[in-house]
């Protein structure tokens, strides 16, 4: 009998379901595998924004992680917000403890709200501990810029230069997400050390609904990668996945603010 694949995702709670742990799980059993959830930080936010960020002791994330991973192997991780610079050595030290691997770090930084998802003192120590760590990275522009002090605008001819300057920070490969781009289309691009850059095109998706596309690209990869399929092929379902989801969510009318909305 085949051995459902199992994926964890380490990030953070949102109540509103966008985004964080809740849209992962989702996405996660709605591409055939189980996923197990453990919050580093609990948010308060709604359609209008995350509010209010609250992140419970690290023991509370070591036993919970400690407390699934003494008891089932798990096949992919998807590290989202991490909020501190404590979190992320922590998360660190567990990929190490439990050999962790197919490791998806979705860099989550700022909501698009404004409201910071990581401490401004933990952005040396995310590239310094889990860059090396993570078996795929997934910035968007707007992250990738910050984390490497550029201004790269999404374009094809950039990419070769980007996986040079990831590849000397000892990333193994990345998917660099495109909605933010300066190009008509919502083009990302797979990069992989040892082949030229893959561009996984998808017209630009007319939707309000864009919080937490994140967070289902990055929980989707690492279900592809639990599932035994190459990063390229993980990465182009993920994409195909977001895409039919973005389609469908104009007709969400969850909030008040979306009921008044005439659109
Ligand atoms: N809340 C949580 C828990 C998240 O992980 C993220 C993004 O990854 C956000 C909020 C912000 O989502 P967005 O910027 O897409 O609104």
């Amino acid at each position: 009998m085949n051995k459902t694949p199992v994926v964890l995702t380490i990030a953070g709670s949102d109540p509103y379901g966008g985004a964080g742990i809740q849209v992962d799980a989702k996405t996660i059993h709605a591409l055939g595998g189980y996923a197990l959830s453990v919050p580093t930080a609990l948010t308060s936010q709604n359609s209008q924004g995350v509010s209010d960020v609250f992140a419970p002791p690290i023991a509370v994330l070591e036993n919970q992680v400690s407390a699934l991973l003494d008891d089932m192997q798990v096949d992919a991780v998807k590290i989202g917000m991490l909020a501190s610079a404590e979190i992320v050595s922590c998360v660190a030290r567990l990929i190490d403890r439990y050999a962790l691997k197919n490791v998806v770090l979705d860099t989550v930084l700022v909501s698009s709200s404004g409201k910071d998802l990581l401490a401004l003192d933990a952005l040396d120590i995310l590239k310094a501990e889990l860059f090396p760590r993570a078996d795929v990275i997934t910035p968007n522009l707007p992250e990738l810029n910050r984390l490497l002090n550029t201004d790269y605008q999404g374009l094809a001819e950039e990419m070769d230069e980007i996986g040079e300057q990831l590849w000397r920070m000892n990333v193994k490969a990345a998917v660099i997400k495109g909605g933010h781009s300066a190009t008509d289309s919502c083009t990302d691009y797979v990069l992989q050390s040892d082949s030229t850059p893959e561009a996984l095109f998808a017209a630009r998706v007319q939707t309000s609904h864009t919080h937490g596309t994140g967070c289902v690209l990055s929980s989707a990869i690492a279900t592809g990668l639990a599932k035994g399929h190459a990063l390229s092929d993980s990465a182009h379902i993920a994409k195909a996945f977001l895409t039919e989801k973005l389609k469908a969510s104009d007709s969400l009318k969850l909030s008040y603010h979306q009921l008044s909305d005439n659109r």
